[in-house]
């Protein structure tokens, strides 16, 4: 099974258009859609959810068309959307027994199974009776999941899930995600480059609408090989580094700018060459440098 989106462009009424001629191939795994906010994701991830309409372009998800046989992607479609709801009293385990009765699972001994199940997947079973509204924020996201893969969905969509999880949470939910990308498409998107490096074999990144690279992370990486250079400067300077040179990123390390530039040429020896990584694609990307 496959999920092919070929050529899909959506313009809002305000004139944004939000997506430019996308084109994508997402196999079975973990996907990343990795793009800063306002970049398209949402869009796109709701168009694929059957939740909106493109103006042009197609989509397929094995033999079936994704944006004119809504309910056929809605049987097979698990979703966590980027504001996911929640219901204050309710616990888990009853939520999670509703929406499978919504499923159409209208046996009460199956339904207990399957709930149960998911229950353990996410490893809230020991919490199934708390108010959702007790939970963390990492709970939250984890129970997500527990809904989102109610039906045994053959595509999973999770639209920016990491935001505002600790590290803690944040592991236990990566661990949780590459666990259910081994059997069925997951779309993970997000702006967290450390997402998609932990989890995902394919990616994409995503600007303004448009595609700027479709692939490995690993490929991405090597493409860079030997064009990023670093260098400690000093704060006044970095207005003047910046009109100078491919500045793609500035962090502060102790109190200085920590500047990463790009270069097809050699720089001189202040600049210390460095292993590019996949923050420096993504940046190295959306400046429209490689
Ligand atoms: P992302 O999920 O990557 O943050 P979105 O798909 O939410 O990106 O937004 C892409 C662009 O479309 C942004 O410029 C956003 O402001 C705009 N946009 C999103 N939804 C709407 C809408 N319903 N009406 C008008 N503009 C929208």
């Amino acid at each position: 099974m496959e999920l092919l989106i070929q050529n899909l462009s959506k313009t809002y009424a305000n004139g944004v258009k939000a997506l430019d001629n996308v084109t994508l191939s997402i196999p079975q795994g973990m996907y990343g859609l990795l793009g800063q906010n306002g970049a398209g994701k949402s869009t796109l991830m709701r168009t694929i959810a059957t939740l909106q309409d493109a103006d042009s372009g197609s989509a397929t998800l094995g033999d079936i068309d994704v944006l004119k046989n809504r309910d056929a992607v809605r049987q097979r479609l698990g979703y966590l959307p980027q504001d996911f709801g929640v219901y204050p009293r309710i616990s888990a385990v009853d939520m999670l027994d509703h929406l499978a009765l919504l499923k159409g699972v209208t046996n009460s001994g199956e339904r207990k199974r399957l709930v149960d199940a998911m229950l353990n997947k996410v490893n809230l079973f020991e919490h199934r009776k708390k108010a959702l509204a007790s939970y963390s924020g990492g709970m939250r996201q984890r129970f997500g999941i527990a809904q989102a893969l109610i039906g045994n969905p053959q595509l999973l969509i999770v639209d920016e899930p990491t935001a505002g999880l600790d590290p803690g949470e944040r592991n236990r939910f990566y661990n949780l995600l590459a666990e259910v990308g081994e059997k069925v498409i997951v779309i993970l998107s997000t702006h967290i480059v450390e997402d998609v490096l932990e989890l995902c074999s394919k990616m994409a990144i995503i600007h303004k609408g448009r595609v700027l690279y479709e692939g490995g992370p690993e490929a991405a990486v090597e493409s860079l090989e030997g064009r990023i250079y670093s260098r400690k400067i000093a704060k006044a300077d970095l207005p003047q580094f910046e009109a100078e040179y491919k500045v793609i990123s500035n962090k502060m390390v102790a109190g200085r700018p920590l500047i990463h530039v790009y270069s097809d040429t050699p720089l001189d020896a202040e600049f210390i060459p460095a292993s590019p990584s996949l923050e420096d694609v993504f940046f190295a990307k959306i400046g429209g440098l490689n």
